[in-house]
């Protein structure tokens, strides 16, 4: 009877198996995916060459010039980073949290320190990319503004969730869509509220994932036209 009770306290504790082996996941800290799975998730540390503007992951050998990967030369925003490569648990976690506003301690950890030792700091004000008005309401949270918040608490910066605001409803991008389909799709699709509250900023704008690149541009575009000084991408992934 004792360890029957033992057994479900222990579940209750930990009732996660991993969204990607299926093994228990021992740590809460870990989230959806085991420890394991984590190690074999590839986490920025610093030492790779990534694109100096949109931080695709580069194959070539680091040199001490600046290296572009140059399919991001048209994009608006000044810079992009991410905490990794979207797999494993990386993108166990960024689908997990399209589905309830969730990010595990240790993600969360690995999202700060990975802004802190970015060349964002003289960020001065936190935008999520936002959702449209039908998404927001079928979703019930935008996954960026979950972001968006646990590093406005971290770093002391003011989140404006307000300012931007998508007014086109894009359906959800489908695997056969072209890059040129996806960009057309989100072409226009931002507006400013409120203008007065962008004007001079340098703005971090959060979302949970940088797949082309076309839906942070459209923001940054639409963000200077408003007047933004700079405008950084911060995401928690980035597609290869
Ligand atoms: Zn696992
Ligand atoms: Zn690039």
């Amino acid at each position: 009877m004792f360890c029957k009770i033992f057994d479900s306290l222990l579940t209750l504790a930990y009732p996660q198996a991993c969204q990607i082996c299926k093994n228990s996941v021992e740590n809460l800290a870990d989230g959806v995916a085991c420890r394991f799975c984590w190690e074999r998730t590839k986490i920025f540390s610093g030492a790779e060459t990534l694109c100096a503007k949109c931080g695709a992951f580069l194959q070539a050998k680091a040199s001490s010039f600046q290296t572009f990967c140059h399919r991001c030369d048209e994009h608006f925003y000044d810079s992009a980073c991410a905490v990794g490569i979207y797999g494993h648990a990386l993108s166990a976690s960024v689908l997990h949290l399209k589905r309830e506003p969730f990010v595990a301690k240790s993600l969360q950890k690995l999202f700060v320190s990975r802004f802190q030792n970015s060349d964002f700091q003289d960020t001065t004000l936190i935008v999520p990319v936002p959702l449209s008005k039908k998404r927001l309401l079928e979703r019930g949270f935008n996954q960026a503004t979950v972001l968006s918040k646990i590093l406005a608490k971290q770093i002391s910066v003011n989140l404006d969730e307000q300012s931007l605001v998508r007014k086109i409803h894009t359906p959800m991008h489908r695997a056969g869509m072209d890059r040129k389909a996806r960009e057309m799709s989100v072409e226009n699709a931002f507006e400013v509220k409120r203008p007065k509250l962008i004007r001079g900023k340098n703005v971090l704008l959060v979302d949970d994932v940088f797949t082309s690149g076309a839906t942070v541009s459209n923001c940054a575009k639409t963000l200077k036209e408003n007047d933004a000084n700079k405008v950084y991408v911060f995401t928690l992934a980035k597609t290869l």
